[in-house]
């Protein structure tokens, strides 16, 4: 598509869009009586105008019937989270019983390695990605501490080559084929979250088999994001948050996927609690754990039910409108955004003067999501502080890069067309 950059033509994108409606469906924040231009669905999605309603019946339920809700309530909370399993395995190209929703997502990603990193003396490392998400990175370096290792020989991180912001793809699978059989799992972000950087995560399966490893990916800047094929890509083990762009609240609960070959393995090593029991016998209250056949048997609690109710308002729309179109709206408006930036760049900045934006998003759409990221070069934190103050919500990362995800069930072309205005004139 030929892209303009002019209100007419964001306009006109906006007529044309099928998922103008949505919208609407959403709490999108004011400043001083404005709407603001939310860029930040990435960190935390907006709120579905539906939530209320949904947590509500919640807690009408449990107001009318107490313990009873378990299996009278409209949504019985005994099995509160079968509902979205179908739902789910939707968006992450998955079977229904190869997910469960469930806990948080690092607690979700410390479970799934007691499952999946079972390291012995020959087979004990973990690659990852440099600069991983803290939280991941902490969370391997305690498993391989826990397992008796020592991080800085176990974990293998994969960079950017010399002066390069993103990784090459060869060079993960090159790390994965290096460490051969002493590999015991890979788990990297499927999109990186700072980059925007989706890797290929069939490739990266195939490699890590190939050596024997186990291979997982943290998909918090994934789910809902990009196209997934969890089952057919054959990935053993996923996990993600559902307050990115799925638009479940703050800290809303996490999914799991856990590929059918290992869901049929009732003798793989987890940590248990009663909700992962055998659902037929689980109120016999007996010894012995039998785990059931399904991504459901990593559960340790009963569901959380208010805030799961946020996350099925939030499903909800998910499966009325489909990835598929989803993804369709996602790349024109990503590409809208980077557009635009490009012709600021071009018509009002000078390299040469040490003042301009770099995308370092990847250029090519299939190996990005929603997300651009830019370094502000020759900007401090000023240009976002006026960014803010314009009402452009967006987020900052020492010392100059700005994350920015139009997405596309409530961002508008025509955002993306005001952020440019804004931009434009404070640089
Ligand atoms: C957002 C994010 C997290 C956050 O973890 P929580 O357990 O939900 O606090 C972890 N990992 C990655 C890759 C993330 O992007």
């Amino acid at each position: 598509m030929i892209f303009q950059n002019s209100l007419k033509f964001a306009q006109q994108l906006d007529e044309q869009d099928e998922l103008k409606s949505y919208r609407n469906k959403f709490h999108i924040p004011v400043i001083n009586g404005k709407k603001t231009i939310y860029f930040t669905g990435n960190s935390l999605g907006l709120q579905p105008k539906s939530t209320a309603a949904y947590i509500n019946q919640e807690l009408e339920d449990w107001a009318k019937w107490g313990v009873e809700g378990h299996f009278k309530a409209e949504n019985p909370w005994f099995s509160y989270h079968e509902q979205f399993a179908a739902p789910i395995a939707k968006i992450v190209g998955a079977l229904p019983k190869e997910v469960v929703v469930m806990n948080n997502l690092t607690v979700n990603l410390n479970l799934l390695m007691v499952s999946f990193y079972r390291p012995t003396n020959q087979r004990y490392k973990i690659v990852c990605e440099a600069k991983a998400f803290p939280s991941d990175q902490y969370a391997l370096e305690m498993q391989v501490r826990n397992a008796g290792f020592n991080p800085e020989d176990a974990i293998i991180e994969v960079a950017p080559r010399e002066g390069k912001r993103t990784l090459r793809h060869e060079d993960i699978i090159t790390a994965i084929e290096n460490a051969g059989n002493s590999l015991a799992c890979v788990m990297i972000g499927g999109v990186n979250y700072f980059t925007g950087q989706v890797f290929d995560m069939k490739a990266i399966t195939v490699a890590g088999h190939k050596v024997g490893a186990n291979v997982g990916f943290d998909l918090a800047h994934g789910a809902g994001n990009i196209e997934l094929k969890l089952h057919e890509w054959n990935v053993d083990f996923a996990c993600w948050c559902s307050y990115k762009y799925l638009n479940s609240g703050p800290g809303g609960v996490s999914g799991v996927f856990i590929h059918e070959r290992h869901c049929n393995n009732t003798d793989l090593p987890r940590f248990a609690g009663w909700w992962g029991h055998d659902k037929e016998t689980r109120f016999l209250m007996e010894k012995g754990f039998q785990p059931m056949k399904s991504a459901e048997a990593w559960q340790m609690s009963n569901a959380p039910v208010l805030t799961m109710a946020a996350h099925k308002a939030a499903v909800d729309i998910f499966d009325e409108v489909g990835m598929e179109k989803l993804l369709k709206k996602q790349k024109v408006l990503s590409g809208y955004l980077e557009f635009i930036i490009d012709d600021i760049n071009e018509k009002h900045l000078d390299k040469s003067s040490g003042k301009w934006l770099e995308i370092i998003t990847p250029r090519n759409w299939k190996e990005r999501g929603c997300q651009v990221s830019v370094i502000a070069h020759g900007f401090g934190k000023d240009l976002f502080n006026q960014l803010t103050k314009k009402g452009v919500i967006s987020d900052w990362r020492e010392p100059n890069a700005i994350r920015m995800a139009p997405v596309p069930l409530y961002n508008s072309f025509e955002d993306v067309y005001r952020f440019g205005e804004i931009l434009k004139n404070n640089v």
